[in-house]
């Protein structure tokens, strides 16, 4: 049997950046999962650190853009039918929470910590030595039509309050940032101060090498076999049990498989993302993320090729996956930038693991000396790994949070279980 101060379940960009942040607060930490470092979630996403995000992704207001995707013909979103019945009181919770005083009130709470998101990753960069994987040149949002334009007045209102820079383009101004992009959209926006990575594998690892290296330990286990015995957490692990007085659960979209066992029960749900990577024809290039906004698709430069990745499909976590939105997407893909031949066959898919309200959980786990929570991060896990690495192992240590953890309190939607 081992024993350290802490462990941390689940070895994703939230879990590996904790381990990080505990190690270098001096504790002895072990990070344990059952796959390798980074592969899960953390690996597929769109690569983009969006510090500059104010209003989480809302429950469609336009009765069209609903209809459409009610008869499944939207690019933007997909679901299973048979998922619907399980999923409808987190669509409810979701709706209500997309009331325009709602998401005002989700970006005033949510803001302290995208605020450090780039701070905080560039400081685990330099010092895991994963600095050349980011890019630090902003997010363009491109707008097809005048109408989905005109809807992020409150947006630029807010960010203008916020103190966030932006620039509003026309189709000519975008091209000068980005002249491969074919005019197919009438007005863009850009983000300068948003960032993105190359390869979000690559920097899970590097903060993964940077933590062994500071004296933590990564070990195959399932998280499920947690336990409490004595005063210490217990997890079974390849090499034997091991014991933790303070364990984290940094399982991403799995966390309900563990909490339910607890009875733990939070509003966790999943908005399932596809993505795939495309080749480039003759000399095309894209220097940063690009969002096409009324289509619903990300397109971003990585290592791999133009990675591609969807919106949100409302369907069981495991269920079979049915990328039916790319057939929507690639054609609308290839009107805005030459793309050339898919570079793999398979589409990957992942699960943002999502609360209704957008906000994650972060903190204690009520009722259970010694077990802290640290998931939910929806469409931003990588942006807030390290930002949450920080404030929880602040939080754990007894330093002073560099912001104001109680809005990402589990109490929110649970009391501790009888
Ligand atoms: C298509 C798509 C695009 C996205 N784009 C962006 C983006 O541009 N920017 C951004 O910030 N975010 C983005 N996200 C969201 C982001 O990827 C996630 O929020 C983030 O990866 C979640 O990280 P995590 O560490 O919580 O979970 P994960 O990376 O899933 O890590 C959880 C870990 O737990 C382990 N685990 C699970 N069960 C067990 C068990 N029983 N025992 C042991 N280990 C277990 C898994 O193996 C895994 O390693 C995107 C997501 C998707 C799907």
């Amino acid at each position: 049997m081992a024993r350290t101060d802490a462990m941390v379940l689940g070895a994703g960009i939230v879990g590996t950046s904790i381990a990080l942040h505990l190690a270098k607060r001096g504790l002895s930490v072990a990070l344990v999962d059952r796959a390798a470092v980074g592969e899960q979630t953390s690996y597929g996403n769109a690569g983009i650190i969006e510090g500059n995000t104010i209003f989480p992704p809302a429950f469609p207001s336009d009765p069209g853009a609903l209809l459409r995707i009610a008869l499944k013909r939207a690019s933007e979103a997909n679901y299973h039918l048979s998922f619907l019945p399980h999923v409808m009181p987190w669509l409810l919770a979701f709706r209500a929470a997309s009331r325009p005083e709602r998401l005002a009130e989700t970006a005033r709470l949510i803001r302290p910590l995208f605020s450090r998101a780039v701070p905080e990753h560039e400081a685990l960069m330099a010092e895991a030595g994963a600095t050349h994987y980011l890019r630090k040149t902003g997010w363009l949002k491109v707008y097809r039509g005048d109408k989905s334009f005109a809807a992020l007045r409150p947006e630029i209102d807010l960010a203008a309050k916020f103190g966030l820079p932006l620039q509003t383009l026309e189709t000519a101004g975008a091209q000068a940032i980005e002249p491969s992009l074919n005019p197919v959209f009438t007005h863009a926006v850009f983000w300068p101060e948003a960032a993105s990575v190359s390869n979000p594998l690559g920097v899970t690892r590097a903060y993964g090498r940077r933590f062994t290296a500071l004296g933590g330990i990564i070990v195959s286990g399932d998280a499920r076999s947690l336990h409490r015995t004595g005063s210490y957490w217990r997890v079974e692990t390849d090499e034997g049990a091991l014991d933790a007085a303070q364990c984290v659960v940094a399982l991403g979209p799995w966390a309900p498989d563990l909490l339910d066992r607890l009875r733990l029960k939070l509003p966790l749900a999943v908005k399932r993302g596809y993505h795939r990577h495309f080749q480039v024809e003759g000399n095309a290039t894209l220097a940063r993320p690009v969002l096409d906004a009324e289509v619903g698709y990300l397109m971003t430069p990585m290592e791999q090729g133009i990675r591609i990745t969807t919106g949100a499909e409302f369907a069981a976590r495991d269920a079979p996956p049915t990328p039916i939105q790319f057939s929507r997407i690639t054609p609308r893909a290839r009107e805005l930038f030459p793309l050339g031949e898919p570079a793999e066959a398979r589409t990957w898919l992942g699960s943002r693991p999502c609360f209704p309200d957008s906000r994650p959980v972060i903190g204690r786990a009520p009722g259970f000396t010694g077990l802290w929570l640290a998931i939910g991060h929806a469409h931003w896990g990588l942006t807030l790994g390290p930002a949450t690495g920080r404030l929880i192992s602040e939080m754990m240590t007894g330093g002073t949070p560099f912001c104001d953890p109680t809005p990402y309190r589990a109490e929110r939607f649970t009391k501790a279980p009888a």
